[in-house]
């Protein structure tokens, strides 16, 4: 699968789902723009994994959900690589609570990061997106969003909301040619799972058919495949990548 000069943001991409992302498409010819928001030496790791495999990146701070710095974000990007063609929306936070202890504010930030993140990326590459031969909007949600999950009503929520938004954003493309997909992954072996407690997730395992939580790179592979051009006739999808998980 080659994605030979084409400008993929990958928003979140100094760490876990995101930093696979990346060093796969810019393994795969594209330009890469690595983002992030505080793990400054983790995206240049990243950068350089995917110079030395013969790939172009650049790494960008920008925290998701403030509306200025993803229009900064954008303008650099723009300057050194020209248009946009693919965006993955992959940014996204927990901040875990039962709902009787969630407070507003730890509702707020997570939409503000996840939904508010997702709109502010998607608001700004929209055009670029529309215009690009093949442009590609690729939505990381996550099964949470199917199935719900103790402790966990504000993420479920905008994970869900990324359903709606994709189909309707899909329908807004059609007419140009360029697509917008989610990826709903299962639990994946990254940072976020690292943090919950061990004997909730052994409590999920019992529940994944194949009986193991999905390598990055389980989740890599489908991005890689909507992200190129072959891809051209799947839009408005939630594809699941979750084990075998029932929702
Ligand atoms: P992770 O290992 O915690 O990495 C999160 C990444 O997002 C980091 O690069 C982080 O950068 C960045 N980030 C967080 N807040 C940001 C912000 N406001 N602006 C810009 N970047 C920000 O998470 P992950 O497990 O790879 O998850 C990636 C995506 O997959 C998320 O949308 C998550 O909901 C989804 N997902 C994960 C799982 C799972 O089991 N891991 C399952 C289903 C779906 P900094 O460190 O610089 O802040």
């Amino acid at each position: 699968m080659s994605m030979d000069g084409r400008t993929c943001l990958v928003t979140g991409s100094s760490k876990g789902i995101g930093r696979g992302i990346a060093e796969d498409l810019g393994s795969r010819g594209a330009n890469v723009v690595v983002n992030y928001r505080s793990s400054e030496a983790a995206a240049h790791e990243v950068k350089d994994t995917i110079e030395d495999s013969g790939g172009n990146a650049i790494t960008v701070q920008a925290d998701v959900a403030n509306m200025g710095e993803v229009q900064s974000m954008y303008e650099t990007v723009t300057d050194t690589y020209g248009n946009i063609d693919v965006l993955v929306n992959n940014a996204g936070i927990t901040v875990d609570k039962k709902f009787e202890n969630m407070t507003r504010e730890d509702w707020d930030r997570v939409m503000e990061v996840n939904l508010g993140g997702v709109f502010n990326c998607t608001k700004t590459c929209f055009e670029d997106i529309r215009e690009a031969h093949e442009g590609r909007l690729i939505n990381i949600s996550s099964v949470v969003g199917q199935q719900g999950n103790y402790g966990q009503a504000n993420y479920a929520t905008t994970k869900s909301g990324l359903f709606g938004f994709t189909r309707t954003i899909a329908l807004e493309l059609a007419r140009d040619g360029s697509t917008a997909n989610c990826v709903a992954p299962g639990f994946v072996k990254t940072d976020m799972l690292a943090d919950v407690p061990d004997r909730v997730k052994e409590g999920i395992l019992e529940r994944i058919p194949l009986d193991r939580f999905a390598e990055v790179e389980d989740i890599v592979s489908m991005v890689t495949f909507v992200a190129q051009e072959q891809s051209s006739y799947m839009t408005g999808q939630v594809l699941g990548i979750n084990g075998g998980m029932e929702w």
